[in-house]
């Protein structure tokens, strides 16, 4: 058993997810499960956000969607990144929907619904101005028309139209209005074209908190289910009403009494001012603590903060405690949702010039995710 442990908060999740709901409004809530939950486990995550209200889930990768048939889970699942090299058959066979971005993707679609035997439900994605996935708006007009053929050729069923916002954090941006015209504009086409979806959906976590224009039928929140702000502008989790629901924690493996003048950890980028104790944290870069939090990043045992003396290492780095009563065996809090005195991801992140996503979803395979609540 591993002295660490991600520490999944299943009550966060569903409080979060019952809070997004709220924002929400009408429109459905897709819990946005991809890159095991954000780190937190990706079955545990979605039946969290399905008991707090989601109805459908999202994931980017054909593996994870049929983790999640495997695990048992049936709620309406979209799976937005399927390539060529993907098993269409074996994903339309698990009833998940495709999101499709090309006409050789409808292609993948329709020759998938003969090895299943049934329609192969899809999403049509345009690109409305983030330049990521999605049609152009010149493919567009025959993409439509391609699926609304297949349409009636029973081959796939086209349950929902979508896009992706590139500046949702930045609430106030003139992409935004830009992008929502551009996206009404694909929506005319494909109503000409005679598709009714059931679904159309356009915002990320950050726009389903700060722009309900952008809500339609459905909105993809990620990274607020786990607890976590969208971006400075959107934001601080508590005033969203979000609660961080992973915490980090390990035990202190090692202290030791060292001299004046004592470097520490690889390249001596810490040295000690006095005598002093130094502790060791049984954690480094292989399970996501960023490397660049050498002599920048704080934890917490008990209620006091100390900084990363030295380089963080692949599996440890080490804390100068001075003459604190720390001892081997102590917790060390290295993030969690701040109520203790602890650091968050958010300020880990700060730190550094990342994002809170970057850090939740790094955190390595090493580490045990061990669940609290009642999911
Ligand atoms: C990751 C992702 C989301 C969720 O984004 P958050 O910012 O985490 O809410 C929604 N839609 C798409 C297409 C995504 O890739």
């Amino acid at each position: 058993m591993s002295v660490s442990a991600a520490r999944i908060d299943l009550d966060a999740i569903r409080g979060n997810v019952e809070a997004l709901k709220v924002r929400a409004g009408d429109a459905a809530v897709m819990a946005v499960v991809k890159a095991d939950g954000y780190g937190h486990g990706i079955v545990q995550s979605a039946n969290a956000a399905l008991e707090g209200g989601a109805t459908w889930l999202g994931v980017a990768m054909a593996d994870e969607a049929l983790a999640l048939r495997q695990a048992g889970i049936d709620a309406p699942t979209l799976a937005w990144l399927l390539g060529p090299a993907d098993d269409w058959a074996a994903v339309a066979s698990a009833g998940v929907d495709v999101g499709i971005n090309a006409t050789w993707a409808l292609e993948k679609a329709v020759d998938a619904a003969a090895i299943s035997g049934r329609a192969t439900r899809v999403h049509l994605k345009v690109d409305t101005g983030l330049g990521r996935g999605g049609a152009q708006p010149a493919e567009w007009t025959e993409l439509v028309a391609a699926a609304a053929k297949a349409e009636a050729d029973a081959t796939v069923e086209v349950v929902g139209i979508w896009s992706h916002l590139a500046y949702a954090d930045e609430p106030r941006h003139p992409t935004i209005e830009a992008q929502r015209r551009a996206f009404n504009d694909a929506l005319e086409v494909v109503e000409h074209a005679g598709i009714q979806p059931t679904v159309r959906h356009l915002a990320n976590s950050a726009a389903t908190l700060r722009l309900p224009e952008t809500h339609y039928d459905l909105v993809r929140p990620g990274v607020a289910i786990y607890g976590l702000s969208p971006g400075p502008e959107v934001g601080e989790a508590a005033e969203l009403g979000l609660t961080p629901a992973m915490t980090l924690t390990t035990q202190v493996a090692l202290v030791k009494r060292v001299p004046a003048g004592h470097g520490v950890s690889y390249g001596h980028q810490y040295t000690t001012a006095r005598e002093t104790s130094l502790a060791l944290v049984p954690l480094g870069y292989a399970d996501g603590i960023p490397r660049h939090l050498t002599n920048l990043g704080e934890v917490a045992i008990g209620r006091r903060r100390y900084r990363v003396a030295g380089r963080v290492c692949m599996d440890q780095f080490v804390l100068d405690v001075g003459e604190d009563p720390v001892s081997a065996g102590d917790e060390v809090v290295l993030f969690g949702p701040g109520t203790s005195g602890e650091p968050t991801a958010e300020e880990w992140a700060a730190a550094i010039g990342t994002i809170n996503y970057e850090i939740v979803t790094r955190v390595g395979a090493r580490v045990p995710r061990v669940y609290q609540g009642t999911s």
